[in-house]
């Protein structure tokens, strides 16, 4: 196959490595995802995912309940990490791939602090690297923390991981006319609120031309098919 994208960051949200569950982790929906990851970085790509931790525990929604917002926030960050642990674990196990976890809160027992040089050598050296605890500042989301990175290591795309086959013009849960957007410019994301990401995330990738295609992650080869520039789920640019 012809590889179209040699860097590429991937955004899985914590709600990927869910599956169908309530909260936590589903090890047969990380086993599957870790198959499509080493399916690409086996073809050569140089791979870097950011993960969220929503499955776990989400700042917003702790401080609505009280919790001192920059505190919950530390909280999600760090949830980022037991995900992050799972999937480097599970990419090793099945496939031997070589991975390391960069966290940007210092860890140093679990993973490698985040040194933009160092993420840099690893990818060219042919190791997934999984960038933990977001962009290490409250405040942020691992969206967001997808964009910077994707713009520090100069990644050519961002695949935005998700459950639904891209961007629709209305919620195809409950508008059966729903259309997908084959392509949508970042301006279109924002004007028309359609949150792919949030907005912080799509002003930074539209500053630095950084192109995020949204696609269903569970669709089996959809990573590879991606890489390889076949059209799948929704392109912004
Ligand atoms: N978070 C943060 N700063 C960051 C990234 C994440 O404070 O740079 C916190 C925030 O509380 C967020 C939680 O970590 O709710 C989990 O990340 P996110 O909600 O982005 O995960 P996802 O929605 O992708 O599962």
């Amino acid at each position: 196959m012809s590889i179209k994208y040699r860097r590429v960051l991937l955004k899985l949200s914590g709600e990927a490595l869910m599956g169908d569950r309530e909260f936590g982790i589903d090890p047969e929906v990380v086993k599957m995802l870790a198959d499509e990851i080493a399916r690409v970085v086996e073809a050569g790509v140089e791979l870097a995912v950011v993960v969220g931790g929503g499955n776990i525990f989400r700042g917003v929604k702790a401080s609505a309940s009280g919790m001192d917002r920059a505190t919950a926030d530390y909280v999600g960050m760090l949830a980022t990490v037991m995900n992050a642990l799972t999937l480097q674990d599970a990419l090793e196990q099945q496939h031997q791939i070589q991975t390391r976890l960069l966290s940007a809160i210092e860890m140093k027992e679990v993973a490698e602090p985040f040194i933009r040089r160092r993420a840099m050598r690893h990818l060219e050296k042919g190791r997934v690297v999984i960038f933990g605890a977001g962009s290490g500042n409250p405040f942020f989301t691992t969206d967001t923390t997808a964009a910077l990175r994707a713009a520090e290591i100069d990644a050519e795309v961002i695949f935005k991981a998700t459950r639904v086959d891209g961007i629709y013009d209305a919620d195809p849960k409950f508008n059966p006319d729903a259309q997908r957007y084959q392509t949508i410019s970042f301006q279109q994301v924002l004007v028309q609120d359609l949150r792919v990401m949030d907005s912080t995330a799509i002003a930074l990738c539209r500053e630095n031309n950084i192109p995020i295609i949204v696609f269903n992650v569970f669709e089996k080869d959809n990573i590879y098919r991606a890489v390889s520039g076949e059209a799948v789920g929704t392109y912004v640019s």
